[in-house]
């Protein structure tokens, strides 16, 4: 083992001016990780950029909920790290209780702590992984370490969470809060361990991973008014940021300012009831979002989101609708990423339970699916003119939060944050309203010919025998 490899002064003396700065020291770091970032003016513009907290503190307002006593605050992040050993330090304003227990596939340290504020740079942890491997002197590798990437944020109201993903087993040998020195300080520490090992731990802490563990599931919600209920699910939040652009704009914020844009559009126009399937910056697990749809018996889920690709040429928006077999490797790809999403928060991997084989769930599916594509078509068509469409704009794939069988649900992936001209649209207060505008009519146009038809779409479509 490496020693640690210490790192505050060091720290001091080339404290970085912002995220890219951060990133740069990464890399430069050449026996070991040594990422650190104090809560200076341009780290707080950062934040601010990103919208990480604020949309939090704005919500919390709008619903007028009571004040609550000031959080606790973390400050800083540094990771300290060798093959077999971590050690990952949050400076904060307070004592911080916390619980760390290991999850398997893929490996991860979740730490579970009550609400903080963590005025950090949101993109401190992710930078660890995007290092290069060079060799260095007395062996080993810059990007060899135990921690590969770490994320943190808000769980579920009043709860927060560090996901810390590993590159090999390890055993949580601290997690505790240390108030004696000027600053509190919550201090992680890890060491490598056997495969076996891990699981058994990990195994015992099941139960304690979902966020609605021992809550009691809400009754279903009668229709406000007779409206049709539209759910709009904006993806990710809290510790899952989603995709991220090349300067740390996050994917959670910039479906979530859309999905609030869209929700202000339908409310103008009178005609439905809107649910938003999460109101502030927390994390939500994709079987609570496809929950929230059915408890509002909802006539229309749609989800938002915005991916990256390897491909910096490949723009434009793209409407997913969901089947058992994607409809390219695009698709596949874009869906395993999307249903990763309840796994960087460090919920446990489970297989889809299909229903495959109950005739009756087969029928209203093979209906709802048909209502889904029909919605999908008509989205595409406004986007034509108000948005900007991916040269294949209609594609299909299992995505997890679309798989309702009784409520049509269709996902839209603005852009590609991959691309600087998506990235530019999709940062754009302008671009965001005329797109909303167009997703907010195709609603509409949707809704009205649905009402026309006497008929449901899916008689035709069972008719021509098309593959589900
Ligand atoms: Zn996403």
């Amino acid at each position: 083992m490496r020693g640690w490899a210490t790192s505050m002064d060091k720290r001091r003396q080339t404290q970085p001016r912002s995220a890219a700065g951060a990133r740069a020291l990464g890399r430069a770091a050449a026996l070991c990780v040594i990422v650190a970032m104090a809560f200076s003016a341009s780290a707080s513009d950062a934040q601010d950029k990103a919208g990480a907290g604020k949309g939090l503190i704005a919500s919390r307002a709008a619903i007028g909920e009571p004040a609550k006593e000031p959080l606790v605050s973390a400050i800083a992040a540094r990771l300290e790290q060798g093959k077999d050993r971590a050690r990952l330090t949050f400076e904060a304003t307070a004592e911080i209780s916390a619980t760390a227990f290991p999850v398997v596939g893929p490996d991860r340290v979740v730490v579970d702590l009550p609400e903080v504020a963590f005025r950090i740079d949101p993109d401190i942890g992710r930078s660890i992984g995007l290092r290069t491997n060079h060799p260095r002197p007395g062996g080993g590798q810059d990007g060899d370490g135990l921690v590969k990437s770490y994320r943190f944020g808000l769980f579920a109201p009043g709860r927060s969470r560090i996901v810390i993903d590993l590159a090999r087993p390890a055993k949580i040998t601290r997690a505790a809060s240390d108030s004696k020195l000027e600053n509190a300080r919550l201090v992680i520490e890890l060491e490598q361990t056997d495969a076996a090992s891990f699981a058994a731990e990990a195994a015992k802490h099941t139960a304690a991973l979902s966020p609605a563990a021992g809550q009691p599931a809400a009754a279903a919600q009668p229709r406000a008014g007779g409206k049709p209920v539209i759910v709009i699910d904006p993806g990710h939040g809290g510790v899952d940021v989603g995709a991220a652009g090349a300067h740390g704009e996050q994917e959670k914020t910039i479906v979530f300012d859309f999905a609030r844009t869209l929700k202000a559009k339908l409310e103008e126009i009178g005609r439905f009831h809107i649910v938003l399937t999460r109101t502030e910056d927390v994390f939500m697990a994709l079987d609570d979002r496809v929950r929230v749809a059915r408890q509002h018996d909802a006539a229309l889920f749609l989800s938002i989101h915005a991916d990256t690709l390897g491909e910096p040429s490949v723009q434009g928006a793209t409407i997913y609708t969901v089947s058992s077999r994607a409809s390219d490797a695009e698709a596949a790809k874009i869906a395993e990423k999307e249903n990763f999403a309840d796994q960087a928060a460090g919920l446990e991997h489970k297989d889809d339970a299909s229903d495959v084989g109950d005739i009756l769930l087969d029928l209203t599916r093979r209906e709802t699916r048909a209502y889904s594509r029909l919605f999908a078509q008509t989205l595409i068509e406004r986007w034509k003119t108000a948005g900007n469409l991916n040269k294949n704009p209609s594609r299909s794939a299992g995505f997890v939060v679309l798989k309702a069988h009784d409520v049509p649900s269709v996902l839209l992936e603005l852009g590609y944050l991959s691309s600087q001209r998506d990235l530019s649209r999709l940062t754009s207060p302008e671009w965001r309203e005329r797109a909303a505008e167009a997703t907010a009519q195709a609603i509409e146009g949707f809704f009205s010919l649905r009402d026309r038809q006497a008929e449901p779409p899916s008689r035709a479509v069972a008719s021509s025998a098309r593959p589900q």
